[in-house]
């Protein structure tokens, strides 16, 4: 397993649309495991494949504390069923040190297929909602900026500038 570099924004990759796994193969099954090894060296929630510079429709998404792990594993995840809208913050291993307050539905269901080929259906509110759809977005090209307004937006990227100027980005 390899701990992969997790690409910021700016890298073009991060805006385009992944392709679905079309096979279980012994590639995916690497890729698999590289994006759980590098979410938990990054002690975040959720990666999805384009952030460590792979078009393909995998996410990974964790909740447990550090320590205990359980993994959920969406390959080729759909968005079936969708209710209500809340506003919470969230942030994103490819904004490291930024947070915004996005709008987003309460509870979702998915359909997918998880590390064994299996299908699954995964249903949630709260912050695992809210997870999953922010790393579906990842697959499509979409970044939780570009939720924002024009103006929250530009303040963001100026701050990314900023930070790419003095090398902390
Ligand atoms: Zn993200």
């Amino acid at each position: 397993m390899t701990v992969h570099k997790v690409l910021k924004f700016g890298e073009p990759i991060l805006k385009k649309k992944s392709k679905p796994v079309q096979e279980l193969t012994a590639d995916v099954k690497k890729l698999v495991a590289d994006l759980l090894e590098t979410l938990y060296a990054s002690k975040g929630v959720g990666l999805a494949a384009p952030q460590v510079g792979v078009l393909q429709r995998i996410c990974v998404i964790d909740f447990v504390p550090e320590g205990k792990k359980e993994p959920i594993v969406l390959i080729n995840p759909k968005i079936v069923g969708k209710k209500g809208k809340v506003i919470l913050e969230e942030g994103c291993l490819s904004f490291p040190g930024i947070f915004a307050n996005v709008k987003r539905f309460d509870k979702v269901r998915i359909e997918a297929v998880n590390e064994k080929g299996l299908p699954i259906v995964v249903e949630g509110g709260g912050y695992m909602s809210r997870a999953i759809q922010h790393e579906i977005d990842h697959l499509d090209g979409k970044l939780f900026i570009d939720y924002l307004s024009f103006f929250k937006r530009r303040n963001i990227k100026k701050e990314i500038k900023n930070r790419k100027k003095a090398g902390t980005w």
